[in-house]
């Protein structure tokens, strides 16, 4: 499954960057928060951000979206941990 892990990563809805500047270390995506990228400065709606990974992997396999996007947020989390584009706004 890396293949459909790749193709719907989370991406900046401005540049499409995959870099974001989260908050703190033990931050979690939302639903409702927004991110800010760590390429453009600007903030991502974290709602719109999963749903567009939803409507993606709605697409390829339905019943495989709810433990995509639990794997994604936790593989967000873990991306960022110890990140150098850790950053306070
Ligand atoms: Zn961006």
């Amino acid at each position: 499954m890396e293949e459909l892990k790749k193709s719907i990563g989370l991406r900046c809805t401005f540049c499409h960057s995959v870099l974001f500047a989260l908050p703190h270390e033990k931050y979690a995506p939302l639903h409702g928060s927004l991110i800010v990228c760590a390429n453009c400065g600007r903030e991502n709606d974290v709602t719109s951000l999963i749903f567009v990974v939803k409507a993606k992997a709605m697409n390829i396999a339905e019943d495989y979206a709810d433990k995509l996007i639990d794997k994604f947020q936790k593989d967000l989390k873990k991306a960022f941990k110890g990140s150098k584009h850790l950053k306070f706004k």
